[in-house]
C-alpha cells in the first residue's frame, strides 16, 4: 500500500548529481549573452536610435514611435541569432507571480505566405485579454481591457525561444494592475524627494537611486518524493508530518557543505541567472535541513525585483532538471526555519555616494544622520503599513515563528548609531543653539566607526542598519518583493518631503542650514524612538514593550491589510503620487480573496488528506492490533492474553480517539467554510477564513502527527519529514 512512498524514498537516496548542463567556468564572457543592453543596443541599432532609447532609459523621456520600429527590429535581429521565434509582454500581475502570453513573430505577408515580424507598436504596447487577472473590481469582466507598456528601464531579455519585454500593466482608466506601475512611481517619488534632500548639501546630485539587494532563502526536496505529497504539491508547504528526531538541533546544515546534487544544481541555475545578467554572488547552505540561500550583488531596485522575479522561475525550471522541487513557500515545513527574502536597500546618488554610508567629513556625516533619521522616522510613522506590505497567508506562518521577525516592525541600529542619535536627542536646545558646529565636530565624525563593527548585527530585528543600508528582514521568500519597496520608498519619500519642509521653515526664520537641520533631526530622533529597538525581537517581553510603544501588534493577516487603507496610509500613498485610493481600495480586495483562497485550498487539501489517507490507515493498522488480540486470546489463558495485550489495546483506544477528533474536527472545519463562503464582502469572508477555518489545522494536525508516531511505518503513505529534508 505504501510501496509508492518506498519506491520514490529508495529512488531519491539512490540518486546521483545531475550532469551539470550549464558548466561554464568563465562567468564573465557569458554574462548578459540573454539581455538586450546597452552593448548589445550599440551593436543592433543606428546610431541615433541607440542616443534616443539611452535617453529613453536615463531619463524617461517617451518613446518615439517612429523609433520603436527601429528598436523592435534591431532586437528581432538579435533574438533570431539566438534562436529565439516568439516574444511576449512579461508582466508581475497582482497574483504574485508573473503573467506572458507568447505570440511568434509569424505574421501574414500579404502575398499568401508569411514573414517574421515584430513592429515597434507592439514593442511598446499590448492589450492582453486579461480579464481574468485580480483587479478588485477595477475592471469588471466586461471590460476586459488592460494594457501592457514596455518599461524601458528594464532590459528585454531572452527566456527559451521567447523575448521577454518587461511590462507594466495597467487598467483602461489608468489604474495600476501590477507592482511594476506602482514601484516605477515609487522610485521616482524617492528620487525627487532625495535630491531635494541632497541639495542641502551638495548641488551636483541630480538622481538618486533606491538599491536593491536580495537574499533569497529556499528548500529543495527531491521531486519525486514530493510528488507523492498532495499538500507539498497543491499548497507549497507540508498541512502534516511530524519532526524528524533530527532536524536542525545540531545547526550542522548552515554553511555546511553542499551536497553534491544540490551543488550541480546551483552551477546550472547560476550560469542560467548570470546569463540573463542577473549578478547572482553568494550560496550557501541555510539553517534547516534542505534549506539553501542564493544572493545576488544590489541593483537599481526596479531591476532587482524582475531579476528576482526571473530567478525564481528559474530556479522551478532549473530545478526540475535535477530532480528537485524547489520550495519558495515560507513556512514549507512545521519545527524548522522558514525562509525569508531579506531586502538589502539604501539610496545612493548619480554622484556615487551611498546615502547611508558614513562620510568622511562632518557635513557628509549630517548627510547620513539626515537619511538614517528620516528613514526612521517612516518606518515609525507607517510601521503597521509596512507589516501589510509582507504580510500573507503564506509569510504568517514564518513571522514570529522563533526564527523569524515578529509581527510587529521595528528597527535595529547597533550601539554606535543609537549612541549618536541619542546624543542628538539629549543636547538641550543651548547646546544646539550656541554651539551646532561644536556638536558636529564632537559627534558626527565618530560615525565611520560604524563600518568597522560588523559584528553588530541582530538577526530578530525586521529592519535592521546594517553598515551602509537597511535590511528589512521580513519580506518572505515567495513574495514579489516589490510590494515591500513600494511601500518603503513611498513612504521614505514622504518622510523627505515633510523633512524638507520642516528645515525649509526654519532656514525661512532666520536659521542657519546646518542649524536648522539638527533641530529637525533632534525632533524626529525623539519622535521615531519608539520604533528603535535593540533587544531580542523573539522575546514575549517585546511583544508587551512594543504594545506599549504604540506599534502596530496585530498578527491577523486580513485585518493587517487594513493598513493599506488607513487614512495615513492614503494620504501618503496619494501625497508622493504612488496610488490613489481607489487603486488602494481595489488592491485589497484582491489581497483579500487571495487570502481566502490560499486557506480554503489548504482547507480543502488537508480534509482530503486527514480523510482519505489518514483515517482509513489508521483505522487498518488499528484493525490489524485488533485481530492480534483476539488471536492472543485465543491461543493464550485469557489472564496472560489480557495482560500481554494491555499495550495493544491502548494503542487501539488511542486510534479510535484521535481519529474520532480528526474526522470530528475536518468536518467542523467543512461547515466553518462553508459558513465563511455565504459572506459577501471579501474582508469579511477573509476574517472569517482567519478566525473559524485556519485554527482547526493546528488541532486537528496535532492529531494526525501523533498517529504518524503509532502507525506501522509500512502502511504509512505521505513521506516523511525525515525523508523529505534530506537530500
Ligand atoms: P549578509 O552578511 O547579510 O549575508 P551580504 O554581504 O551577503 O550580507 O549582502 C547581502 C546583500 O546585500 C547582497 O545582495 C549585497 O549585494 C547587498 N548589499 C550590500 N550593500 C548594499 C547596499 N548599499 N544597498 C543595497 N544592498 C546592498
Ligand atoms: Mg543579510
Amino acid at each position: 500500500m505504501s510501496d509508492l512512498r518506498f519506491r520514490v524514498v529508495e529512488k531519491a537516496a539512490a540518486k546521483k548529481p545531475a550532469a551539470v548542463k550549464c558548466a561554464e567556468t568563465h562567468l564573465d564572457k557569458v554574462f548578459a549573452k540573454h539581455v538586450f543592453d546597452r552593448e548589445k543596443m550599440f551593436r543592433y541599432l543606428p546610431k541615433e536610435t541607440y542616443d534616443a532609447l539611452i535617453d529613453v532609459i536615463d531619463h524617461g523621456t517617451p518613446l518615439d514611435r517612429g523609433i520603436a520600429d527601429e528598436v523592435a527590429n534591431g532586437m528581432k535581429a538579435w533574438a533570431k541569432e539566438l534562436g529565439v521565434t516568439h516574444y511576449t509582454h512579461w508582466f508581475q500581475p497582482l497574483t504574485g507571480g508573473t503573467a506572458e502570453k507568447h505570440e511568434s513573430f509569424i505574421d501574414y505577408n500579404g502575398k499568401g505566405g508569411v514573414l517574421e515580424a515584430f513592429e515597434g507598436k507592439v514593442l511598446i504596447q499590448q492589450e492582453p485579454d486579461a480579464s481574468s487577472f485580480p483587479n478588485g473590481g477595477i475592471r469588471n469582466t466586461f471590460e476586459a481591457r488592460g494594457y501592457t507598456a514596455w518599461d524601458a528601464s528594464s532590459p528585454v531579455f531572452i527566456m527559451d525561444d521567447t523575448l521577454c519585454i518587461p511590462t507594466i500593466f495597467i487598467s483602461y482608466t489608468g489604474e495600476s494592475l501590477d507592482y511594476k506601475a506602482p514601484l516605477l512611481r515609487a522610485l521616482r517619488a524617492v528620487d525627487k524627494a532625495a535630491v531635494d534632500v541632497c541639495r542641502y548639501f551638495s548641488d551636483d546630485v541630480s538622481h538618486v537611486n533606491a538599491f536593491l539587494g536580495i537574499e533569497q532563502e529556499y528548500f529543495l526536496v527531491d521531486a519525486d518524493v514530493a510528488a507523492v505529497r498532495p499538500d507539498l504539491m497543491q499548497t507549497g508547504r507540508t498541512l502534516m508530518g511530524h519532526a524528524a528526531a533530527k532536524n536542525q538541533q545540531l545547526d550542522d546544515h548552515y554553511f555546511g557543505s553542499i551536497p553534491q546534487r544540490v551543488v550541480a544544481f546551483m552551477k546550472d541555475l547560476e550560469v542560467r541567472a548570470i546569463e540573463l545578467g542577473i549578478p547572482v554572488k553568494t550560496r550557501h547552505n541555510e539553517v534547516a535541513p534542505g534549506q539553501f540561500e542564493l544572493a545576488p550583488i544590489y541593483e537599481e531596485c526596479n531591476l532587482a525585483v524582475d531579476h528576482n522575479m526571473i530567478l525564481m522561475a528559474l530556479m522551478d525550471i532549473v530545478a526540475a532538471d535535477h530532480g528537485f522541487r524547489v520550495l519558495l513557500h515560507e513556512k514549507p515545513f512545521k519545527g524548522v526555519n522558514g525562509s525569508g527574502k531579506h531586502c538589502n536597500w539604501s539610496l545612493g546618488t548619480d554622484t556615487g555616494v551611498l546615502l547611508y554610508a558614513p562620510g568622511k567629513t562632518p557635513d557628509a556625516n549630517l548627510r547620513f544622520l539626515t537619511f538614517v533619521v528620516n528613514t526612521l522616522m517612516a518606518v515609525y510613522r507607517h510601521n503597521g503599513l509596512l507589516k501589510a506590505s509582507i504580510i500573507s497567508a503564506t509569510n504568517a506562518h514564518r513571522l514570529g515563528a522563533n526564527e523569524a521577525p515578529p509581527a510587529i516592525i521595528s528597527s535595529f541600529l547597533g550601539k554606535q548609531l543609537s549612541q549618536m542619535l541619542d546624543r542628538l536627542e539629549s543636547a538641550d536646545d543651548s547646546a544646539l543653539a550656541s554651539g551646532a558646529k561644536k556638536a558636529v565636530s564632537l559627534d558626527i565624525p565618530q560615525i565611520p566607526e560604524i563600518m568597522l563593527d560588523n559584528t553588530d548585527r541582530n538577526r530578530t530585528s525586521p529592519f535592521a542598519f546594517t553598515g551602509n543600508r537597511f535590511e528589512f528582514r521580513a519580506v518572505g521568500s515567495s513574495a514579489n518583493c516589490a510590494a515591500a519597496m513600494i511601500v518603503l520608498n513611498s513612504a521614505v519619500a514622504e518622510q523627505l518631503r515633510q523633512f524638507k519642509t520642516d528645515v525649509d521653515a526654519l532656514i525661512a526664520g532666520g536659521t542657519d542650514r546646518q542649524q536648522a537641520i539638527l533641530q529637525v533631526l533632534r525632533e524626529y530622533v525623539r519622535e521615531c524612538k519608539p520604533v528603535r529597538f535593540e533587544g531580542n525581537g523573539y522575546s514575549d517581553e517585546w511583544k508587551e514593550e512594543a504594545m506599549r510603544r504604540g506599534l502596530d501588534c496585530e498578527t491577523s493577516c486580513p485585518l493587517i491589510f487594513d493598513q493599506y487603507l488607513a487614512p495615513a496610509s492614503v494620504r501618503m500613498f496619494e501625497s508622493v503620487g504612488v496610488m490613489t485610493a481607489k487603486e488602494l481600495e481595489a488592491r485589497n480586495e484582491v489581497k483579500w480573496e487571495t487570502y481566502t483562497k490560499k486557506i480554503q485550498i489548504e482547507a480543502r487539501v488537508f480534509g482530503d488528506l486527514a480523510l482519505n489517507h489518514i483515517v482509513p490507515i489508521a483505522i487498518e493498522y488499528q484493525t490489524r492490533l485488533i485481530d492480534n488480540v483476539y488471536k492472543m486470546q485465543a491461543i493464550m489463558p485469557a489472564e496472560q492474553a489480557a495482560q500481554l495485550s494491555a499495550e495493544n489495546r491502548a494503542i487501539i483506544a488511542q486510534i479510535s480517539e484521535r481519529t474520532a477528533f480528526i474526522t470530528q474536527n475536518v468536518a467542523k472545519m467543512i461547515e466553518a467554510r462553508k459558513r465563511a463562503n455565504t459572506i459577501e464582502s471579501e474582508r469579511e469572508k477573509a476574517i472569517a477564513y482567519h478566525d473559524t477555518v485556519e485554527p482547526l489545522f493546528g488541532e486537528i494536525r496535532y492529531h494526525i502527527d501523533k498517529l504518524e508516531l503509532i502507525v506501522d511505518d509500512r502502511l504509512w503513505t505521505l513521506p516523511k519529514y525525515r525523508e523529505l529534508l534530506n537530500i
